[in-house]
């Protein structure tokens, strides 16, 4: 069995298509002083060619699905990167040896700088660049670029990695799960696997030594898990804990149509956590109402060049009017920390996640906030429009910010540009300063959103990116509890809305006991958690909610209440909670 992390959840069963994305084998070789240019050429010719087939697959993707036109936008401005470019031509001039050992002297270089990076978005990059390069790779080597066109019966496809040509080419009806050695929940497989509902599992050391094209493969992509070549008993519990799961997931999204509301009549607003305009489609799909929060800076970190107010304006009309009767939540840029963007003038810092991040920057550095504020104001006519200010941490702060949102107001207003004038304000509530003084800062806003990510870090004094203290990162800590109850007491107290957008509000196993903490009017969260939260909440009183928060409330230790919240949520919906750890058959249980 091969361990790896889920992306995007399900069971598969089939036989493995091993598509050789391994490394190719680049030799050093020495090059004579009067064949460096023609070595130069032929290494911009292999440029070229990539660049040609990369256009090619993105006219393609144009017609499949923007989003992947968008990945591959990404790809081919890699093949433009000056450093990747010329550092390479560098490499050959100074050190006399050929394009492909210089190119992965390169890469090399690079693969060292994303390690030591502890951002799971950013180490996404690295897989782009891995498969940029090796496209390189193999043009110089004049290898045929391997394809997933010809796969003709369904197959389960297991590769180092997978690109968006890839993916594209492949027939989707015959690609029945997805396997690979690299990847995240942000890199392409994953947006992809879960966005079409395909299991798949990544991160899976030395798979493609493991497998060979026409085994018998397992995907448990509820366990992370791979199973290669199982016996016929085996065999018959997958097949039996895929069905169950199918049946499951059914079920759930029949319900997407019903409102989310308690048995006892309390209706809860369900949004959707976005980073993409492209992910409003699946808002639809699983039936959230809205977007909570609105993710601004992939827009940025997606892009080679800081996005101008014309394309964000644009971006944010588009998601309004997709999202329109329902409102959209732009969260201004939460940039900074180690996500950095090039030219900003941002020095690396000791301390990122205690340094110049979220509004912090964007006071800093109004010029951008300006920018984004314009387009946000523009793009308000078109769909009810909200602004969330990240990381605050004294009123101060918000109003500043609110002093230039009224200059920008006051710039479109003389230049008789329409906007929405009653917009409405709100503060992320995501470091221990605000939720403290959370009455304060819900007299100058009109709502808050409770960042759970975060809260729970700066609470515990646990990096939420490093794993060496994972252990340590509790949302069920006592601490965060009883924090969480006093922001939502305030808020009711100011007649205010509150919503959590953090990914506790997306665990339905929190769902019951975030319920119970007090009076809360709504949940954003990756849209595929909407059914099961939703399940959860037309299933409860809210009085038996409280208690069941209050007896949390009364225990001291983690381990105590993980345990009491597990079992609770265990016996209270069986059918969600025990099945789900396994979907396997109980004896004398039926599914
Ligand atoms: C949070 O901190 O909970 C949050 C929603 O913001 P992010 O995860 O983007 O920091
Ligand atoms: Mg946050």
């Amino acid at each position: 069995m091969l361990k790896g992390t889920t992306v995007s959840r399900g069971v598969a069963i089939g036989k493995a298509y091993l598509l050789d994305r391994s490394r190719v084998c680049v030799l050093k070789k020495k090059i004579q002083p009067e064949d460096v240019e023609k070595e130069i050429k032929r290494f911009q010719e292999a440029i070229d060619q990539s660049k040609r087939q990369m256009q090619e697959i993105k006219d393609k993707a144009g017609k499949v699905a923007d989003k992947y036109a968008i990945i591959l936008d990404t790809y081919m401005l890699l093949l433009d990167d000056d450093i990747l470019v010329s550092e390479t031509i560098e490499n050959i001039r100074n050190e006399q040896v050929n394009a492909e050992w210089s190119l992965t002297l390169v890469l090399n270089k690079f693969n060292t700088l994303f390690e030591n990076m502890n951002d799971e978005y950013l180490k996404g990059k690295q897989d782009d660049l891995d498969l940029v390069v090796h496209r390189i790779l193999r043009n110089l080597l004049g290898h045929d670029q391997e394809t997933l066109a010809d796969i003709v019966e369904p197959v389960v496809v297991v590769s180092h990695s997978l690109s968006p040509s890839d993916t594209l080419t492949m027939s989707k009806n015959h690609v029945l799960g997805m396997a690979t050695e690299v990847g995240g929940k942000t890199s392409h497989i994953g947006i992809f696997s879960s966005a079409l509902g395909i299991p798949a599992v990544v991160g899976i050391k030395d798979l493609t030594l493991k497998i060979n094209t026409g085994d018998q493969v397992i995907i448990d992509a509820i366990e992370g898990e791979v199973i290669v070549n199982p016996d016929k008993d085996l065999l018959k519990t997958y097949l039996k804990k895929q069905k169950n799961y199918q049946n499951y997931e059914n079920k759930l999204l029949e319900e997407i149509d019903l409102t989310a509301e308690t048995l006892d009549g309390s209706p809860i607003h369900l949004a959707a956590n976005i980073e993409m305009e492209h992910e409003i489609k699946s808002l639809r799909k699983f039936g959230a109402r809205g977007v909570g929060l609105f993710r601004t800076e992939f827009l940025y970190l997606t892009s080679s060049s800081l996005p101008t107010e014309s394309s964000l304006f644009k971006t944010f009309k588009k998601v309004l009017e997709g999202v329109d009767p329902h409102p959209v939540v732009i969260r201004t840029l939460d940039i900074g920390g180690d996500k950095l963007l090039k030219n900003s003038g941002h020095d690396r810092e000791d301390n990122p996640a205690l340094g110049l991040r979220g509004i912090r920057m964007s006071l800093h550095n109004p010029k951008f906030f300006i920018i984004q504020l314009r387009a946000i104001l523009r793009a308000s006519l078109f769909g009810k429009t909200k602004i969330l200010y990240p990381m605050v941490s004294n009123v101060d702060e918000i109003i500043q910010a609110n002093e230039l949102l009224e200059q920008v107001k006051k710039e479109l207003q003389e230049n008789q540009i329409p906007f929405d004038d009653e917009i409405e304000i709100g503060a992320m509530i995501e470091t221990p300063a605000a939720a403290i003084s959370v009455k304060h800062i819900l007299e100058v806003v009109d709502f808050i959103s409770v960042g759970t990510n975060d809260l729970t870090q700066y609470v515990m004094a646990v990096d939420r990116t490093n794993e060496n203290v994972a252990h340590l990162y509790q949302p069920f800590h006592p601490a965060v509890l009883k924090i969480l109850k006093e922001i939502l007491l305030a808020a009711e107290q100011s007649g205010k809305p509150v919503t959590i957008c953090g990914e506790l509000g997306g665990d339905p196993m929190a769902t019951m006991l975030l319920l119970g903490l007090g009076k809360l009017d709504e949940l954003s969260m990756d849209p595929h958690s909407i059914p099961k939260v939703k399940k959860i909440i037309r299933n409860i009183h809210l009085d038996q909610a409280r208690e069941f928060a209050d007896q949390v409330l009364n225990m001291s230790s983690v381990k105590e209440i993980n345990q009491f919240i597990a079992e609770e949520m265990r016996v209270r919906f069986p059918s969600d909670f025990d099945r789900d750890q396994t979907f396997e058959e109980k004896p004398g249980k039926t599914c």
